[in-house]
C-alpha cells in the first residue's frame, strides 16, 4: 500500500520497493508546475562527463531542482533526466517511464548505485536507445533487461527501485548519466561516430545549452 502525500514522498512495497505506478499523472504534474523548464546540456559540456556529486542536502533546494528537472523532463518530452543534464553537479535523477508491461513509472532518486545482477539474471536486450544530451540520435545498445538501482529519495531515506525492459534500460542510463557516461560512450567507435554525425544532422525539439 503507498500513501501519498504533499511532498511527493511515496510508500515502499513488501520488498522494499518503491511503489512508483501509483497516482503517476499526478505526481509528476505536482512536481512539473512548481518548477521552471531549464535548457539542456549536449555532449561535450564538461558536467556530462565527470562523476557528479553526492546529494548531501536534503531540503527546499534540492526539492526546488527536482521541480525544475521534472518541468524540464516534459519540455524535452524525455522519460528520465539526469541533474547533470540541467547542468547541475549532482547526483539525482527523475524518471517517468513505461515499462514493457505499458505500465507507468515515475519517480526521482538521489545518489544511485546500480545492483550486481547474478549472470543468470544477466538477459541482454537488445534495442534503440536515444539520449537528450546527443539530440536526434538513436542507436542499438544491448544493456540487461532487468535493473535494480538503490539510493535515497528527496528527504534522504533509503529507497530502491527495480524495474524491466525499456525502464530497466531508463534505470542504467540516468545512473551512467552522473558517474560520467553517455550511452553513446558504450557503443563501438562507429556506431558513436554515426549517432554524432545523426546529431549534427538533425535539429533538437527543445532549447539546448551551446557548448562553449
Ligand atoms: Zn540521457
Amino acid at each position: 500500500m503507498s500513501q501519498q502525500e504533499t511532498d511527493g514522498r511515496i510508500g515502499v512495497d513488501d520488498e522494499g520497493f518503491l511503489v512508483d505506478t501509483e497516482d503517476c499523472e499526478e505526481r509528476e504534474a505536482a512536481y512539473r508546475e512548481r518548477g521552471t523548464s531549464r535548457p539542456i546540456t549536449v555532449v561535450g559540456n564538461p558536467v556530462l562527463h565527470k562523476e557528479c556529486k553526492d546529494v548531501t542536502a536534503f531540503d527546499d533546494e534540492l526539492a526546488r531542482l527536482i521541480d525544475d528537472m521534472f518541468a524540464s523532463q516534459k519540455t524535452a518530452e524525455g522519460v528520465g533526466l539526469a541533474a547533470n543534464q540541467i547542468g547541475v553537479d549532482l547526483k539525482v535523477f527523475v524518471y517517468d517511464c513505461p515499462d514493457d508491461d505499458g505500465v507507468r513509472h515515475t519517480g526521482v532518486i538521489c545518489n544511485p548505485v546500480l545492483e550486481e545482477l547474478a549472470p543468470e539474471a544477466r538477459v541482454l536486450d537488445d534495442s534503440n536507445e536515444g539520449c537528450l544530451s546527443v539530440p536526434t540520435a538513436y542507436a542499438s545498445l544491448a544493456r540487461p533487461d532487468y535493473a535494480v538501482v538503490r539510493g535515497q529519495d528527496a528527504q534522504g531515506n533509503p529507497v530502491k527501485v527495480r524495474g524491466s525492459g525499456y525502464f530497466a534500460r531508463c534505470l542504467q542510463h540516468e545512473t551512467d548519466h552522473l558517474y560520467g557516461y553517455l550511452y553513446i560512450d558504450r557503443l563501438s567507435k562507429r556506431e558513436r561516430k554515426d549517432a554524432l554525425r545523426q546529431m549534427d544532422e538533425g535539429t533538437p525539439r527543445y532549447e539546448v545549452v551551446p557548448n562553449a
